[in-house]
């Protein structure tokens, strides 16, 4: 039977000339086993860093705009290098931006969210026996301009397009050999996972474990798109991303994330009464931030304080909204901390097992960490605490969850 794939390189697996000479090979393999493919690539080794850097060193603002424009350029160089490479090998390929293969966003540069895909031309070159290479982490918005889809999107556009042409899965191809049991960069007895669901690895994605977008997650569980995730290294296969067996009994544990990349943000002395929280928060919503944990504490004489988690790179404009508000409801003022980490345990088996947060608690209370701030799903429970104690809750929890 003929399968669709999409397959999408990361990075490190278009790094430099050798490595996407060897993924135009395994791209070439896969057609010659009888597969259409449509490729996916992001922009070679460190270059979206790079290209970073150098805005900052010519400007201290950074219009959204032209750090759009300049981003998405790091995409066409490995799309066009590895058409070639393909050329090379025989395999009729040609290149597309996000704009040309039809993805359509909102107008929220840096960060913008994917609203529908026309993928005519996507589909008539491989109606015409061409391997499209699709730049990743870009599209067209809705006014025309070019957009990106956030740190890791590639991802997403993989996800997406494998969606809009009903691809029977998608490869993820990265420089790891799947999902394991923690971030192999920290816990070197971490393994590989086979199998994970939907639920759990968005709950992963979600708290840190970035060998996954979550917006690209978050599209695969809504249109059920089984994803492989494997190694562009060694091509042995990874780990499947699929909906939940519910024939099979869940680890209470599958994973630890941690996350480095937030800051906390507190609101001192807000007065304790009706609407004051919903201000704060429509705030901060309306600056385009996005807040994840949101700790209130037990109200003393009529005074609370409120403290909330956001992306460290978003702390100016995190303050300066809070500020505004403060003043407003006459809380007494705001401060960030941007040293502080948080750890996570993920798990569908937590639903039916007690005790997990308590095992959690007391082993981060053996290494002597202190807990600054709890939340939980049903499946995740995470702490935050001082940035440079995460990298041993992480081992510690590993070693006493036995994953
Ligand atoms: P790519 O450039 O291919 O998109 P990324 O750097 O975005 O690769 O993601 C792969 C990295 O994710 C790995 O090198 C690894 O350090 C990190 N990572 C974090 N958590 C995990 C995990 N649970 N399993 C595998 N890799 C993880
Ligand atoms: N190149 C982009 C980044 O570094 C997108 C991606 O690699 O997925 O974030
Ligand atoms: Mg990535």
């Amino acid at each position: 039977m003929v399968s669709l794939l999409v397959q999408k390189y990361g990075g490190t697996s278009v790094g430099d000339a050798d490595r996407i000479r060897a993924v135009a090979d395994h791209v070439a393999r896969t057609r010659r086993a009888g597969n259409s493919v449509v490729v996916v690539v992001s922009a070679m080794g460190k270059t979206t860093d790079d290209l970073i850097r150098l805005a900052h060193e010519v400007s201290g603002k950074l219009p959204p705009r032209e750090l759009d424009m300049l981003l998405t350029s790091g995409e066409r160089i490995s799309m066009s290098l590895l058409c070639m490479a393909l050329a090379d090998l025989g395999v009729p390929a040609v290149s597309f931006t996000g704009s040309q293969a039809g993805i359509i966003t909102d107008t929220d540069h840096t960060k913008a969210k994917i609203l529908e895909i026309k993928p005519e031309r996507l589909r008539k070159a491989i109606a015409d026996g061409y391997v499209p290479v699709v730049a990743g982490f870009q599209g067209m918005s809705t006014d025309r301009n070019i957009t990106t889809l956030g740190r890791g999107g590639s991802d997403t556009t993989a996800v997406a397009l494998s969606a809009a042409l009903s691809a029977d899965f998608c490869e993820i191809y990265t420089d790891v050999s799947g999902v394991f049991t923690a971030d192999p960069r920290v816990v070197t007895k971490a393994h590989k996972i086979p199998r994970i669901s939907f639920e759990e690895m968005l709950e992963l994605a979600a708290s840190g474990g970035r060998v996954l977008a979550l917006r690209s997650v978050e599209f695969a569980r809504n249109y059920m798109v089984p994803l492989h995730v494997r190694s562009s290294f060694t091509w042995e296969p990874g780990t499947w991303v699929t909906e939940e067996d519910p024939q099979m009994e869940q680890p209470v544990v599958s994973a630890i994330s941690h996350d480095t990349s937030e800051a906390k943000i507190t609101v001192r002395e807000v007065p304790d009464k009706p609407g004051v929280a919903a201000k704060i928060f429509l705030a901060v919503a309306d600056a385009g931030i996005n807040v994840d944990m949101i700790v209130q504490n037990t109200s003393v004489e009529g005074f609370t304080d409120i403290s909330f988690t956001v992306p460290r790179l978003d702390i100016a404009a995190s303050l300066a909204a809070a500020n505004r508000i403060a003043q407003e409801i006459e809380a007494k003022q705001v401060i960030s901390d941007d040293q502080i980490g948080r750890v996570s345990l993920v798990g569908a088996g937590m639903k039916s097992h007690p005790g997990v947060t308590a095992k959690m608690f007391s082993t981060l209370a053996n290494e002597g960490i202190n807990i600054e701030m709890i939340s939980t799903s049903a499946i995740r429970i995470s702490c935050v605490m001082r940035q440079d104690v995460v990298e041993r809750a992480v081992i510690a929890l590993h070693e006493a969850f036995e994953l």
